[in-house]
């Protein structure tokens, strides 16, 4: 891969209307998701249009770069992590084009928030029915391409599942759109004469294979298991009017779903509504003594019908004790339980619910399971799902530089296997004496596994991969789905030939090289991915910096850490119109650079890789902090309780001591003193108060 040329910049940027940054403060801002790994692009590009996007793929094309198409950045596999041009349409591509009430449809660009999305649509009783636990922030680009889904899948599937159509831009630059053909319009579609042509030609030839169809059905995921995001959706392909004795009509966009941007940059998404859901709701938050004893229960409750089954452990519930903004989200819990199974019923009317808790718990009570079963109405049952969906952000709040790592977080088999899977799994842990923490979507098989590991010791890099391998061996066992919902990325695509065959990995390669022949877009991740135990966010056997600080940082043992517990979840990106306060320059400007987790990324980058003695000597760091209001809103927002004021604080101090303080501060400082002074001479102070140049 080549360096990019000045001259070349030069000239790109006389015809290119978005921003475009190359310097050290927006690479390393954006060298992060929300997973472990890390590593600087060559530059970032914030495009503004179209053809501001098929500017950038002709870029790539001419100096042998890759682009890397981002949204909200939270990712939780690297999938937004890479050496090329982040490509961030996160701020210009936020338009919701149409909608459609009466065929239930709306047409959008890729970063169109879903929360932000919900609430327009709130309105005609509408709304897009798959979430995930970052729904305020995640953007629908983001979701398509990790054809995301939440604790409702039961109900509503998948993103893939409500994709109707997608709008691309293919790797030579051309427009496509991808739906639903009928065979005559699929044979069409093979006759052109183009880079779309092949594609159509390339997935016929692959897929009327009678070999390739036979290792598809074979090694792939279990069709029962909904949660399936392993590799290109091939085994989807097939089983359409085309292929199989399905009525089911082809359409790409099923495909682009999950693909991580590794196939084409997505610029319109038309998805699918559904209707609000009904009225009445009730969560029943049952407490369990054991792990095992509540995935039985999760079994005895599917029969019920509930709309989500969720589970949270010991381990999330004692860290939400002194979070902030979890305390208030506990009221329901009573005594110590090691597991929650958060049961969500919708019916409607007030009768149906009575009647359906009444029997569920009378079940469990009779099977032995769970010892206190509240039912919560309301209100109230936000804050019971905004515990669950804090599970994974409060995760960083463990003290210390062994933290629970995502690694095998996302594994899904089927429900009635989930209890001996565990067991198993557990068997794994204590080969190597790991603890975990265990949370999420018991009702369809997938549970958050999250071993504690310390990934600044060579030792812990080493154990990374070496559990990932097993748990790998051990779900293909179940022909179960190593990604469930977060993707593959730099995380699991090292295991995908593991687990769909090598057969079916050389499908998939083919795959991408006649979509993307020169591997512009995304590269390395779903295939050819480089080992999951590298390019981490820590060096092997990195030292934590011991900062002296005038603050006191010993809760987060130092001011180093207190920055690393930033796990670039993002929250600080949820906007004002779904109550976000944190952060607000964010808020303002729509920049990740403005963000807390922009800030927190520098902080973390400068202070393990000072490039002055004193690391406070930063004008970077200064710049970065500067637009921090100290209005302490992520102190309490932030789930992992990154509190930039006192960060930013600490190192003011520490660089006012090098640079001196600046008048601005000093005025401010001594206001009342200026104040009392000018107040002898009115006329004056007026004067200047009064004066534009001076006010
Ligand atoms: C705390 C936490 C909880 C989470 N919970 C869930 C959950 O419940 N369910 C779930 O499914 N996921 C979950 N995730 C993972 C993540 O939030 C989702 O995958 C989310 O949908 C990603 O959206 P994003 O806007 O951040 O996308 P990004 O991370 O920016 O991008 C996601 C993928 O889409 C591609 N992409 C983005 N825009 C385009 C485009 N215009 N063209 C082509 N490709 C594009 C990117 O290249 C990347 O591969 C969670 C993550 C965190 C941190
Ligand atoms: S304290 Fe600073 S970083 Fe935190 S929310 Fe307020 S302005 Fe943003």
């Amino acid at each position: 891969m080549q360096e990019l040329k000045t001259e070349t910049i030069k000239n790109f940027k006389q015809f290119f209307e978005g921003e475009f940054y190359q310097d050290y403060m927006l690479r390393t801002i954006y060298a992060n998701d929300a997973s472990p790994y890390q590593e600087k692009p060559i530059a970032v590009a914030i495009p503004k249009n179209d053809e501001d996007l098929k500017k950038l793929i002709q870029l790539a094309l001419e100096n042998d770069m890759s682009l890397i198409p981002r949204a909200a950045g939270t990712s939780l596999a690297g999938q937004v992590v890479g050496k090329g041009i982040i490509v961030d349409i996160s701020k210009y591509f936020t338009k919701i084009i149409e909608l459609n009430k009466e065929e239930h449809w709306v047409r959008i660009q890729p970063g169109v928030v879903l929360d932000e999305l919900n609430q327009i649509l709130e309105a005609d009783g509408l709304f897009f029915g798959p979430e995930t636990s970052t729904s305020n922030r995640c953007m629908m680009g983001g979701m398509l391409g990790n054809n995301s889904c939440g604790s409702h899948l039961p109900i509503y599937g998948s993103t893939r599942d409500h994709t109707l159509e997608v709008k691309v831009l293919l790797s030579d630059g051309s427009e496509a759109l991808f739906k639903e053909l009928s065979k005559s319009e699929f044979e069409e579609k093979c006759h052109l004469n183009n880079l779309e042509g092949n594609l159509y030609k390339d997935i016929r030839k692959m897929l009327e294979s009678v070999e390739n169809q036979e290792q598809i059905r074979k090694e792939f995921p279990d069709p029962n298991i909904p949660r399936r995001n392993t590799g290109y959706a091939i085994d989807i392909l097939l089983e359409t009017e085309l292929f199989s004795e399905s009525s089911q009509a082809f359409n790409f966009a099923k495909l682009i779903a999950g693909s991580e941007g590794t196939l084409a940059l997505i610029t319109e998404i038309k998805l699918n509504l559904v209707p609000a859901p009904p009225k009445e709701k009730v969560v029943m938050a049952a407490h369990f003594s054991s792990i095992n004893e509540s995935l039985k229960a999760n079994i005895l409750a599917l029969e019920f019908d509930p709309g989500a089954v969720e589970l949270i452990d010991k381990t999330i519930l004692d860290i939400t004790k002194d979070n902030a903004s979890q305390k208030n989200n506990r009221f329901f819990i009573e005594g110590d339980p090691a597991a929650l199974l958060i049961i969500e019923f919708a019916r409607d009317t007030k009768e149906e619910i009575q009647e359906v808790t009444q029997k569920l718990e009378l079940a469990l009570k009779n099977e032995g399971l769970g010892f206190h079963y509240p039912l919560i109405y309301g209100n109230n049952i936000d804050k019971v799902w905004n515990l669950r969906k804090a599970g994974l952000g409060v995760l960083s709040n463990i003290p210390g530089d062994a933290k629970p790592i995502g690694f095998i977080e996302d594994t899904a088999v089927k429900v009635k296997d989930l209890p001996s899977y565990i067991e198993e799994f557990d068997k794994i842990l204590e080969e190597h004496n790991l603890d975990c923490v265990y949370y999420a979507h018991a009702g369809s098989g997938e549970l958050h596994l999250r071993p504690v590991l310390n990934l600044k010791k060579e030792e812990d890099i080493e154990l990374y991969h070496t559990v990932a391998l097993k748990t790998a061996k051990l779900v293909k066992k179940y022909n179960g789905s190593l990604s469930g919902e977060h993707g593959d990325g730099r995380l699991r695509g090292e295991f995908i030939p593991l687990m769909l065959g090598e057969h079916n990995y050389n499908l998939l390669k083919g795959l991408k090289n006649t979509w993307d022949p020169k591997h512009i877009f995304n590269p390395w991740k779903i295939t050819d991915t480089p080992k999951m135990n590298t390019s981490l966010r820590y060096e092997p056997g990195q030292q934590t910096r011991d900062v002296k600080t005038i603050f006191n940082f010993s809760k987060t043992e130092g001011y180093v850490r207190a920055a690393e517990n930033c796990n670039g979840s993002g929250d600080c990106r949820k906007s004002h119109i779904i109550d976000g306060t944190m952060c607000p320059s964010y808020q303002a400007s729509r920049d990740e650079k403005n963000t807390t987790r922009a800030r927190a990324n520098m902080l973390r980058d400068v202070l393990n890789n000072p490039a002055n003695e004193n690391p406070f000597e930063n004008a970077d760091l200064y710049e970065i902090l500067d637009l921090c209001l100290s209005c302490k809103a992520c102190k309490s927002e932030c789930p992992s309780g990154v509190d930039m004021t006192k960060l930013k604080a600490e190192f003011l101090q520490h660089y006012y001591d090098i640079k001196g303080v600046p008048l601005r501060s000093n005025l401010v400082a001594n206001i009342s003193k200026i104040n009392s002074l000018l107040s002898i001479m009115p006329g004056l102070s007026n004067f200047f108060l009064s004066n534009k140049w001076f006010s």
